[in-house]
């Protein structure tokens, strides 16, 4: 860390705090925002001095690059609160290294460690109270970073803007959802961008999604070039667990690489499931769901954490899932193992949360 780049933060505080009038209670995922909101400018080749201040609208020329050529990415991340009223993050490095793999990808600036983490350890500070004890409960974290400079030319953007905003959460079971298998449409192409947090990534899966929905699913399993494999669901990875073993798909140029996906990976093979990654073909659930011997599908990423499903329709095919009892599903011990973990309600022996 670079002490001098935090000495020079610019600290402006409200004067009109929100947060008497929140309702920590009634939490719509991302919908509201606390106090202050991190900005940080990159220009004539160099990242500026971090500014932290009262969250409120950006303003940016019409001809701004981002709002032509979608050079645009982000990341999502959390913070806890301990019973002692100490912060903490969840593998802050991992989601810095994958903002920084992303800005190489979309031909954008990387961002140094200390503007990234130690700029978002510093909003955490003021934005403390912000943070509510509990299991379940955290603040999500929302860096992204876009194209400012103007001029409809189709090339990289040379200044760019890095902002943090932070979102009070609740981790609330959201009940199982229907999936559908993807057929026709693609995420991510080979050599794409599907690897990156992209913010085209989601503008381009908003329509298929909708299909899906208007024809009674929540979501999609996405899958590769040649809809033979299974890659993600929605916007999270995606494990099947086929009689006692539990199954995901390796990253690559299509997966994003989740924390959460690999987290979980380590946190089963530590309580002792049987992890085993590859790449799995539609084909093999498919007779898994007809014979019985497909028991639970999920979904694994930061903001629900895990999401369970109930079936999947692949063509003209809808494919039940069996009622496990909680106590016998993998998705639950691994969603209550990592959130006790996350909020500090269990040991942590990977050494995965930070205190700031
Ligand atoms: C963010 C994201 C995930 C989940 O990643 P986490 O680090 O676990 O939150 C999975 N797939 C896509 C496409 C994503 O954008």
């Amino acid at each position: 860390m670079d002490l001098n780049i935090l000495k020079n933060l610019k600290l402006t505080k409200t004067t009109a705090s929100k947060i008497d009038t929140f309702d920590f209670e009634d939490l719509k995922f991302g919908a509201k925002f606390t106090d202050h909101m991190l900005v940080c400018e990159y220009k004539n080749g160099a990242w500026q001095d971090l500014e932290i201040k009262p969250y409120s609208p950006i303003t940016l020329d019409p001809s701004a690059r981002v709002f032509h050529y979608g050079q645009a990415i982000f990341e999502g991340m959390k913070a806890y609160k301990d019973v002692n009223d100490d912060v903490w993050l969840f593998r802050p490095d991992e989601n810095f290294n994958r903002f920084n793999k992303s800005a190489i990808r979309l031909a954008m600036p990387s961002i140094d460690e200390t503007r990234f983490i130690g700029g978002l350890k510093e909003l955490l500070k003021i934005e403390k109270e912000w943070v509510r004890k509990g299991l379940g409960n955290s603040l999500y974290i929302r860096p992204f970073m876009i194209a400012i400079e103007n001029g409809v030319i189709a090339s990289p953007s040379n200044e760019f803007l890095f902002c943090i905003i932070l979102s009070p959460a609740k981790s609330y079971y959201s009940g199982k959802i229907k999936v559908q298998i993807a057929d026709y449409y693609s995420r991510a192409a080979n050599g794409g961008i599907g690897a990156a947090k992209a913010a085209g990534n989601y503008a381009a899966q908003f329509y298929p999604t909708k299909l899906a929905q208007e024809a009674g699913f929540n979501q999609i399993i996405w899958t590769d070039s040649t809809h033979e494999h299974l890659e993600e669901s929605g916007t999270m990875n995606v494990f099947f667990r086929i009689n006692d073993t539990l199954f995901t798909a390796p990253t690559s140029d299509r997966i994003l690489d989740g924390v959460t996906r690999k987290s979980l990976i380590q946190l089963g093979q530590h309580l002792g499931i049987d992890i085993n990654v590859r790449p799995m073909k539609i084909e093999e659930i498919v007779k898994a769901a007809q014979d019985g011997s497909l028991k639970e599908i999920f979904g694994a990423g930061t903001a629900a954490v895990v999401n369970q499903m109930e079936g999947f329709a692949y063509k003209e095919d809808y494919y039940q899932l069996p009622e496990l009892a909680n106590e016998d599903s993998y998705a639950l011990q691994l969603k209550d193992a990592l959130t006790k973990l996350q909020n500090k309600l269990a040991d942590d022996p990977f050494d995965w949360t930070v205190k700031i």
